[in-house]
């Protein structure tokens, strides 16, 4: 349940409504909104009689969300939450653009990369030091030397790094060489790992499961949250459908349903949603124009040569054109870019 404070409620009465929440076993949660304060109220799925909070002072009211999902609904946080990064902020009204390669492959690769979308305008670095692959023989990533490697990328060229975690062991080994932790659609529901990340303080990049539910995903964010790390964005990547014409089907749906039920930044990857280099500008400006607050997309020097996902990743060139229309069609739905 939430706990909607008066307008006018003071810090002390909020500290006091927090401490009786702990008293009764509950973890109290803040959200600070522009008019007021909501505290949400997590426990296991024990009841608590509302009038137990009601009572104390600078309470408005107390009311039960009904979604499963409490700290991620709008219910608890009507604000949008604007996720920052180094200073950038995502989730604002500023459209930010994730560009990188698939997998991190070698030190030319990486620089070569990470100029060229600077350049176009891209605001972070993504690349994988470890690869979720669907063949133990296809390639892995260059794991601690990849992490090293975006490190160094990072101070030279100055943009924020993200990248994948694949086991709850690896997030701290992360720590010092990212800036966004990524789960991967195939670690979507890995608790343990949804868990540990809950507890940094780095941003979670939380990709859609490709069999997930817009309702599962939203859990999974839960996990997260619930563990206090606030700082969410959720990335719709494409589910599978029966269709075969693409590697997965881009669910445009899920970016205004998402937007209505959480308060979370909602951005897209047009790469894996695609899978071919020939449709990701479609899907991406679709994205943008649909309400997502930003883009991640795969993009390799050499595609010809890339050790993975070099069929749907766009070309430096590419990239550039893309970014200048991406821009119209944000001006055209009232975002900076
Ligand atoms: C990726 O971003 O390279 C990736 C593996 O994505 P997903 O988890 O969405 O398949
Ligand atoms: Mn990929």
């Amino acid at each position: 349940m939430i706990v909607i404070m008066e307008r006018r409620a003071s810090p002390k009465q909020i500290e006091d409504v927090v401490a009786r929440v702990e008293e009764l076993g509950f973890r109290a949660h803040l959200s600070q909104g522009e008019e007021r304060t909501i505290i949400g109220v997590i426990g296991d799925e024990r009841p608590l009689a509302t009038e137990a909070l009601e009572v104390l002072d600078g309470v408005e009211r107390v009311v039960p969300i009904l979604q499963p999902f409490k700290l991620a609904s709008r219910d608890f946080k009507p604000d949008n939450t604007v996720v920052k990064v180094n200073g950038l902020c995502l989730g604002g009204d500023e459209i930010l653009v994730i560009a990188g390669p698939c997998a991190v492959e070698s030190r030319e690769q990486i620089f070569e990369t990470a100029w060229a979308i600077k350049e176009s305008g891209a605001k972070l670095l993504r690349g994988g030091a470890f690869k979720p692959r669907a063949s133990p023989y296809s390639y892995q990533g260059m794991g601690l030397a990849g992490l090293e490697l975006l490190a160094e990328v990072r101070e030279t060229v100055g943009l924020p790094i993200v990248s994948e975690v694949m086991s709850p062991e690896d997030v701290e080994v992360m720590g010092p060489y990212v800036d966004v932790l990524q789960i991967g659609a195939r670690n979507m529901q890995n608790y343990s790992l949804l868990q540990r990340v809950g507890t940094t303080s780095k941003p979670v990049l939380l990709k859609r499961g490709m069999m997930s539910s817009i309702q599962e995903w939203l859990m999974s964010a839960e996990y997260v949250l619930a563990n206090r790390n606030y700082d969410v964005i959720l990335c719709e990547r494409g589910i599978r459908t029966f269709e075969t014409a693409t590697r997965n089907t881009l669910d445009i749906n899920a970016i205004p349903v998402a937007k209505q039920l959480t308060h979370l930044p909602v951005i897209v990857d047009p790469s894996h949603a695609t899978g071919k280099t020939s449709l990701v500008a479609a899907a991406a400006k679709a994205a943008i124009a649909a309400g997502a607050d930003g883009l991640i997309v795969e993009v390799h020097p050499h595609p010809d040569r890339a050790l993975s996902d070099g069929a749907q990743s766009l070309k430096p060139d590419a990239f550039f054109k893309l970014m200048g229309e991406l821009r119209q069609i944000a001006a055209a739905v009232g975002r900076r870019m």
